[in-house]
C-alpha cells in the first residue's frame, strides 16, 4: 500500500501574510483596528466587530496548552512515521487559539496549561509550520 506524502496548507490571499511570516520564523496574527481584539485564523474582516479594518501583527509567540491529544495510530497515512504526536489547541497570549503540534518533549509530559513557546518547522520552500515546545521560562 502506498502512503500519501503529507498535505500542504491551501493558502488564501488573505492567509498569505501568515504563511510568508512562517517561513521568515516569524508568528504574526490579525488584529482589528477599530475594536482592537486579535483574530486567528486569519479572515477578511473581524469575527467581533465585522470591520474589514484589520491589520497583521507579531505575536508574542507564548501560551499555553488549552486542549491536546496524543495521536497513536493514524495508519495508513503520511503522519504515520510521526506517531506518537501530539495536536494541540494552543492559547496565545493575545487570546486566540492556534491549532498545532507540541513538539520538544515526550508526548506523555504533555497537560493542560503547560506554558509553550513557538517552534518552526520547515517542510519544504514554500512552508514552514509554526508549533509549539515546552516553554523556556
Ligand atoms: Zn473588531
Amino acid at each position: 500500500m502506498e502512503i500519501p506524502k503529507k498535505p500542504v496548507p491551501i493558502v488564501n490571499d488573505w492567509a498569505r501574510p501568515f504563511w510568508d511570516a512562517a517561513k521568515e520564523q516569524r508568528l504574526v496574527i490579525q488584529k482589528c483596528k477599530d475594536c482592537e481584539k486579535h483574530i486567528f485564523y486569519p479572515r477578511i474582516a473581524c469575527p467581533h466587530c465585522s470591520s474589514d479594518n484589520v491589520e497583521w501583527v507579531d505575536a508574542s509567540g507564548k501560551g499555553t496548552v488549552y486542549s491536546y491529544t496524543v495521536v497513536e495510530s493514524n495508519s495508513p497515512s503520511a503522519f504515520l512515521k510521526d506517531i506518537p504526536y501530539v495536536v494541540a489547541v494552543v492559547r496565545l497570549e493575545e487570546g486566540v487559539q492556534m491549532l498545532s503540534n507540541v513538539v520538544g518533549c515526550e508526548p506523555g509530559e504533555v497537560r493542560c496549561d503547560m506554558p509553550v513557546e513557538v517552534t518552526f518547522e520547515k517542510l519544504d520552500d514554500e512552508f514552514t509550520l509554526p508549533k509549539f515546545k515546552p516553554a523556556t521560562r
